[in-house]
């Protein structure tokens, strides 16, 4: 029976649910992209500015604007190995005297070449004063100090102007980027050797429950490794922060304090995994709600418990959930954009695409799932198990497979959302 059909004077009755996500009236779960709006719209970048050398810039952040103090290329220059002269050339065979000497990257050629004249030359040198196009060697034939070749050839013709990359004074990285292997070579050819980077932001890590021992030791029976840690540092790691451990804890709220307090003095920000939800052994939400700066996210995201997010002494505390997969998939989709944020690095979506489907599902509205995936001759494929606790197939899957919030009926061959683990930074 819905609501709209109850008689009139009669108490309505709860709505049917028959999945994890039966709530009492009233509490409800928010949608993935509201949780994310709420936290773009509060977090703002900590780290402080520094300089340094651009070669040691990979990953990290650049606080400003970088400006190309020289262009790219700095002067015109010849694309080919060839002919040099001024073009353009009409249809028909053509036949110029060559003038001594030739024009070589790094050598230049002294002199102007007259009109009607052509000149030696090679890839990646200035093309010398009267020079504006260059014809192919192999388009040529060579003799007794001519070429003769066949036009027609335009102005300009294998010849890359100076500036047509990036001109001196443009903008060639924004503030925010993250700096990749292929910038260094732009900061190079530019002529930038100092950049203003964003401090790394420093992220503390801490894995909590009474069954965890660390990881590598022996588990006694009724303990199992922690394994979000070594996980989730990596993955800090990956995403260009400075990833800080601070340790394993127990179920024990004194210890935990402890934990925060020295965390919040020596990081930016700070993950745990485990005891996030509202269970007695839930010590993350307890502490944070206590400290009065903690806000219970039940979002509406499969795998994911409610999240604890809250404010430890200033200091942002993400309180993830403790199952392996769900903690993951949380870092990936919550705790990242946000970090980033943090970092100075703005905002950032995962770029993912759409394969068709290797597979059939119906999915239940009202919740977002992202199910480990991998591409397989064009088609998605997801892990054999949904069990949050598989560890193996985050590790079997080469990324996240998204559905959308609605229902949906995938059929073999639709199209499904799928983001490798390099969409999300990793
Ligand atoms: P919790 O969120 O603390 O209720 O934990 C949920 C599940 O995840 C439990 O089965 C825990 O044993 C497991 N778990 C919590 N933390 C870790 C960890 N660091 N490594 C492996 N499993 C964990
Ligand atoms: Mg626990």
């Amino acid at each position: 029976m819905t609501p709209d059909t109850v008689p009139p004077g009669l108490p309505v009755p709860p709505p049917l649910r028959n999945d994890c996500f039966s709530l009492p009236a009233g509490v409800d779960w928010t949608p993935v992209d509201e949780a994310l709006a709420l936290l773009r719209e509060r977090l703002h970048p900590v780290c402080a500015f520094e300089r340094a050398p651009a070669t040691a810039a990979l990953g990290r952040v650049l606080a400003e604007d970088v400006i190309a103090r020289r262009a790219h290329p700095p002067r015109s220059n010849s694309a080919v190995d060839g002919y040099g002269f001024a073009g353009p050339v009409p249809e028909g065979a053509h036949v110029l005297p060559l003038v001594e000497g030739r024009a070589a990257a790094g050598g230049d050629f002294a002199g102007a070449v007259p009109a009607g004249h052509a000149v030696r030359i090679l890839t990646g040198a200035a093309v010398p004063e009267g020079v504006d196009s260059v014809v192919l060697e192999e388009d040529v034939s060579l003799q007794g100090g001519q070429i003769a070749f066949r036009g027609p050839l335009k102005a300009g013709a294998n010849v890359r102007p100076a500036g047509e990359d990036v001109a001196a004074g443009a903008v060639a990285l924004s503030a925010g980027r993250q700096i990749t292997p292929s910038d260094l070579a732009l900061l190079a050819a530019i002529g930038v050797g100092e950049v203003t980077l964003r401090k790394r932001l420093r992220v503390g890590v801490i894995s909590t429950g009474d069954e965890l021992v660390e990881a590598g030791t022996d588990a006694g029976v009724g303990k199992i490794p922690d394994a979000n840690r070594p996980m989730l540092l990596a993955v800090l790691e990956r995403l260009g922060h400075d990833p800080v451990d601070l340790g394993l804890l127990g179920d024990d709220r004194a210890l935990l304090r402890e934990a925060l307090d020295e965390g919040a003095a020596r990081v930016d920000a700070i993950i745990t995994s485990g005891g996030a939800s509202a269970g007695d052994e839930d010590h993350v939400s307890a502490l944070l709600n206590e400290a009065g700066a903690m806000q219970q996210w039940r979002v509406a995201i499969k795998p994911g418990r409610p999240l604890a997010l809250g404010l430890w002494q200033g200091v942002p505390v993400f309180g993830l959930p403790g199952n392996p997969v769900a903690a993951m998939v949380c870092t990936l989709v919550f705790a990242r954009p946000a970090l980033a944020l943090l970092a100075g690095m703005g905002w950032v979506e995962p770029q993912g695409f759409d394969l068709p489907a290797g597979f059939g599902k119906r999915k239940k509205p009202g919740r977002r799932e992202f199910q480990r995936a991998r591409v397989r001759d064009g088609r998605v494929e997801p892990f054999a198990s949904e069990g949050s606790g598989r560890i193996s197939g985050l590790s079997w899957a080469e990324g996240l497979m998204e559905l959308g919030d609605g229902e949906r009926h995938v059929r073999p061959g639709d199209p499904v959302r799928f983001i490798p683990w390099g969409g999300f930074g990793l």
